[in-house]
């Protein structure tokens, strides 16, 4: 997955944002920082069913109206997704770690 495979994958999620929120979301902002904003390792490409793949994963940051996209390690991107095997709607503890590291780094992106 290159550079523009990731951003035409971001333009749908936001189209998808748009759809589901409307008003609600204003814009989007891709994390693209080096390392996994879940452990900060650094992200390599994993194997999924047999072909490389990234984990893009967005989430929507309300105060601010904005999706923000980001990429997992391999390691917490199984974590997630086996968590979410068992219950779909139990938040994880990594998430709600890589969710206040993202939003962290929006705000200071902002410049406040
Ligand atoms: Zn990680």
């Amino acid at each position: 997955m290159d550079k523009d495979e990731i951003f035409e994958l971001i333009d749908q999620l936001y189209a998808q944002a748009k759809m589901q929120f409307g008003n609600a979301i204003k814009s989007r902002w891709f994390y693209d920082r080096d390392g996994c904003p879940g452990c900060g390792r650094k992200i390599k490409e994993m194997k999924w069913k047999g072909q490389k793949a990234l984990s893009l994963n967005a989430f929507i940051y309300r105060e601010h109206g904005v999706l923000i996209a980001y990429l997992l390690c391999g390691k917490c991107a199984k974590h997630i997704f086996e968590r979410s095997e068992v219950d779909p709607n139990a938040p994880t503890e990594v998430h709600g770690e890589i969710e206040k590291n993202l939003k962290n780094a929006f705000v200071k992106h902002l410049g406040h």
